[in-house]
């Protein structure tokens, strides 16, 4: 544990060291859960949105895109259940004045447990050496069932009284699972309250009270309202499907672990309108297409894993996470979710306005039922930039610090860099400057040795580092060392192109 938080601290020291993630208004002291991304961050971020919006959009003929406002009318939020319940449950504690989220705590005493049981996982593993069958242990060992226990215990009660809004009852479960204030220590807990997590805001005269608007906490809903719009204009048969990447804005109370709870975020969304009965065959496609997506950028299947909720919303018949082992512990990054017609329906009810498809094969008019894919942009960035995080001792005993992030994704593909700042080398690296800039990110850089240049590029994740030399004055051939092996070719000029495009190419 010690080590994991000594690395997020790293990484986060790293982001805003190399211009990755600057925290918000930092000369006034910063605000809490707000962050900005720096140069090379906005390119890593645009890079995740570019992969996803062509794997959801350009490679399903049946996805369109759409970009709906951030202000909507006040009504949808009804009709959606932000207003009545879009709230987290809060407790404060009364010695250390902090405030944390009721389900938070419960969900960090179900970690702790998981955390004993994976203990003896490895003690056992360490003593049984090869022979070992964790599944039969796992089934079998004393301890490891008794921890189980307690946590299927704890979160089908919790899930209970979440269910039936017993806040009073949340509160007993805090005092007898014995949790304490991380800050005070102590057991001295205010009753919890639910707290709506809209920011609010008037549009036009402040003086009316029915101005209110709000800054929305999803982008789902610009994608429910325009459903009929997409469909009737797009010509769209069902099963199709409509995207959207944009900002999502919740005032989180328990604010930390760097972006991965913001109070501005980005959200990439896609709701898939399917014919009602088929929507759990089309749940398991998303949810196996989004595991391939996320398998495809190279990250190892062992740092995701597939949450089922046991806790379904009303309205839902399926639901899975899709989460991953950030340096605080698997987490979710994205939720798959069959939602039935309940949003579709809900706006038909609150605007009054058919929402409906006319099925010319079925002959028959419906409201089409909703598969969603749901993920975090700025989780996706944490989750490969923390995977991506090394620090390698090398021969000579000096630590390198690279990157290695998926090739597609890193921020500068090429950085062009003239053995020395004279005999000719900066023209000859301008010249590949100019083939390579209108096809990809590439920097120049002629200042240090060639060996702090080129750790400066690993640090940002830079794939290719290309050398001018003398030789390249003679023959027009350089050297291209790759960043995770540091191995160098030596290729002609023209072949740089097809050789960077070959390399940073994605999983299939
Ligand atoms: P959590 O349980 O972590 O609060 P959630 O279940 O409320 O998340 P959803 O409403 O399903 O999240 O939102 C979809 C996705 O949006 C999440 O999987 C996550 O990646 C991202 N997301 C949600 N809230 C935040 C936030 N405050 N900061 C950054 N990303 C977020």
């Amino acid at each position: 544990m010690a080590q994991n938080e000594d690395l997020f601290k790293k990484i986060i020291s790293h982001s805003k060291e190399y211009g990755f993630i600057f925290p918000s208004s930092e000369i006034y002291d910063g605000m809490a859960a707000i962050y900005d991304y720096g140069q090379y961050g906005v390119e890593l971020k645009n890079n995740i949105k570019q992969y996803w919006w062509k794997s959801m959009v350009q490679m399903h003929e049946n996805i369109v895109g759409i970009d709906s406002a951030i202000f909507m009318h006040p009504t949808i939020w009804k009709a959606s259940g932000h207003v009545d319940a879009f709230n987290d449950p809060l407790i404060d504690n009364k010695d250390s004045k902090k405030r944390y989220r009721a389900d938070v705590l419960i969900e960090d005493h179900i970690a702790k447990l998981e955390d004993k049981i994976n203990k003896e996982v490895e003690k056992a593993e360490k003593r049984f050496g090869e022979s070992f069958d964790k599944e039969q242990f796992i089934k079998t060992n004393g301890r490891v069932l008794e921890n189980q226990a307690k946590i299927d215990d704890i979160t089908h009660r919790f899930s209970l009284l979440m269910n039936t809004n017993d806040l009073a009852g949340v509160k007993l479960l805090i005092e007898e699972l014995g949790i304490v204030c991380p800050i005070s220590g102590t057991r001295n807990w205010t009753d919890v309250r639910q707290f709506n997590l809209m920011f609010s805001t008037q549009m036009g005269s402040v003086s009316e009270d029915t101005n209110i608007v709000y800054l929305r906490p999803e982008t789902a809903q610009g994608i429910f309202v325009n459903f009929l719009n997409v469909q009737k204009t797009g010509r769209m048969k069902i099963p199709f499907g409509i995207a959207q990447i944009g900002k999502a804005f919740r005032n989180e109370i328990v604010a930390r672990q760097f972006i991965f709870r913001m109070r501005e975020f980005e959200q990439m969304e896609m709701q898939f309108f399917v014919r009602p009965g088929e929507e759990l065959k089309w749940f398991e496609y998303w949810k196996e297409t989004r595991k391939k997506w996320h398998l495809s950028l190279g990250i190892p299947q062992n740092k995701y894993r597939f949450h089922d909720h046991d806790k379904l919303a009303h309205y839902a018949n399926a639901a899975t996470d899709i989460e991953f082992e950030f340096p605080f512990g698997f987490k979710e990054l994205e939720g798959i979710h069959s939602r039935g017609d309940f949003d579709l329906k809900r706006h038909q009810e609150f605007s009054g306005k058919k929402l409906q498809y006319f099925d010319s094969e079925l002959n028959e008019n419906y409201v089409p039922y909703v598969v969603e894919t749901s993920i975090g942009l700025d989780r996706t960035f944490l989750a490969v930039l923390s995977h991506a995080y090394t620090e390698e001792t090398l021969e000579d005993g000096t630590i390198r610090t690279v990157l290695n992030l998926p090739k597609i994704l890193s921020p500068i593909k090429a950085a062009i860099l003239p053995l020395v700042k004279k005999d000719n080398m900066p023209e000859k690296a301008r010249e590949i400057m100019n083939i390579l800039q209108p096809n990809f990110m590439v920097q120049y850089d002629e200042k240090d040795a060639i060996g702090k240049r080129y750790r400066r590029q690993d640090a940002i994740g830079t794939p290719y580092c290309i050398t001018v030399d003398t030789q390249t004055l003679e023959d027009n051939t350089v050297t291209i060392r790759e960043r995770d092996t540091m191995h160098q070719d030596r290729i002609a000029i023209q072949e740089l192109e097809t050789y960077i495009r070959k390399g940073i190419k994605p999983l299939e």
